[in-house]
């Protein structure tokens, strides 16, 4: 009986532990597509450029 409730618990903390590992990695995904623009007057990307800085 109480092996198995230790398995429960197991799995959700692993199910948790997932779904956050999952949230990190797209928003690790999302985060370069967003900061790494191309500037339209220069071409650089916006991070070396400084046109509008
Ligand atoms: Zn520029």
């Amino acid at each position: 009986m109480n092996s198995l409730h230790l398995i429960e618990l197991f799995l959700v903390v692993a199910g948790v532990a997932y779904l956050m590992m999952l949230a990190g990695v797209a928003k690790n995904a999302l985060e370069p597509k967003r900061v790494r623009r191309t500037c339209p007057s220069c071409g650089r990307l916006t991070d070396d450029c400084r046109c509008r800085r």
